[in-house]
């Protein structure tokens, strides 16, 4: 299967929005921003074997690679509207090309967003997505805005992928309801898109879980030049978690990635309206924490045995 027959069958796809001038097929992609929007933009890289399994299903990677750029709009609070793909395969499998971009498909589906073009080479098998979406002037959510007060709060459950990858890498056993809910949140991550879109206007400061809640909430304290304490009592688990001693349940719920939830910081007069949003969604949010603008760093009522807090790609 020729570079460009594999472009035309499974990237060339026909259902082409009116922002879309001109998609996949010339040198670049020609796009309408509407107007009075701001252009929201964010890249997000996938190798096999170091940001998923070798052995991690192709429908899972093409969802799981969108998924996490997603997150990245929905952090920032915009609306999808396009996307570009950059792909490196050892061969263009036909099978395995197919299954890929039906789980891209499904989700960009799911969300309106739309592949306007990309590159397709051979080698080591990677997947480079570009997301694009739009925000209102000034309305994006930044990691700066948190304040002495605010509430830290995070949406769903923490943690459940970190147990899943570790089910997968047989360095743990759950019973089977538990083991799948854990790996299909490793494979399948939910982006928390319209939760974002109903935080403009209400959180001071938002980011994705995607290294661990200890090392991404460090970045809010960072930007934001404040400090924080956090109760581990208070940390939302899933049934799954629960069913693992405390020392193991944290470590995952606070140092494991790939979570892809949504963690933000309010005013505490913006709690009940943003419950209330999160409610009518059906998605949990959990207050966690508060922001403490007098003291520096992070205060957490439990302590690690060592001193890892987060994936860091470089210090390994
Ligand atoms: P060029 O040599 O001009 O970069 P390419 O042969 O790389 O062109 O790509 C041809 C067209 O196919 C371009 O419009 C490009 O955006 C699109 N394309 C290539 N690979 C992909 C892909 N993986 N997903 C979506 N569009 C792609
Ligand atoms: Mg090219």
């Amino acid at each position: 299967m020729s570079e460009f027959e594999l472009i035309r069958e499974y990237f060339f796809w026909q259902d082409i929005p009116g922002s879309v001038q001109v998609g996949v097929g010339d040198d670049g992609a020609v796009l309408r921003v509407p107007v009075n929007r701001e252009l929201v933009v964010s890249v997000d890289t996938f190798n096999a074997g170091v940001h998923f399994p070798l052995e991690t299903p192709p429908h899972a990677i093409g969802y799981k690679a969108l998924a996490v750029n997603l997150s990245d709009l929905a952090a920032m609070g915009a609306e999808p509207a396009w996307f570009t793909l950059a792909i490196s395969m050892p061969e263009a499998d036909r099978q395995w090309v197919s299954c890929f971009t039906r789980g891209l498909r499904e989700l960009a589906q799911q969300h309106g967003i739309f592949l306007i073009g990309g590159d397709t080479t051979r080698g080591p098998l990677s997947v480079s997505i570009q997301v694009m979406g739009w925000v209102e002037p000034g309305q994006a959510l930044l990691r700066s805005g948190a304040r002495h007060g605010d509430l830290i709060c995070v949406s769903g459950t923490l943690g459940d992928a970190a147990a899943g990858l570790a089910i997968v890498q047989q360095r743990l056993q759950l019973s089977g309801g538990a083991a799948e809910h854990c790996v299909q949140r490793l494979n399948c991550p939910s982006p928390r898109l319209q939760l974002g879109a109903s935080l403009r206007g209400r959180a001071s400061a938002c980011m994705d879980i995607s290294d661990g809640l200890l090392a991404d909430l460090g970045h809010i304290l960072k930007a934001s030049g404040v400090g924080a304490y956090l109760r581990h009592g208070a940390l939302p688990l899933s049934p799954a978690l629960q069913q693992l001693e405390l020392a193991q349940r944290l470590d995952f719920a606070l140092r494991g990635g790939d979570d892809y939830e949504l963690l933000f910081t309010l005013p505490t007069d913006c709690l009940r309206e943003v419950m209330e949003s999160a409610d009518n969604l059906g998605i949990r949010v959990t207050v966690i924490g508060v922001i403490d603008a007098n003291q520096p760093g992070l205060s957490l009522d439990y302590t690690f045995h060592d001193e890892r807090s987060g994936y860091e790609h470089f210090s390994q």
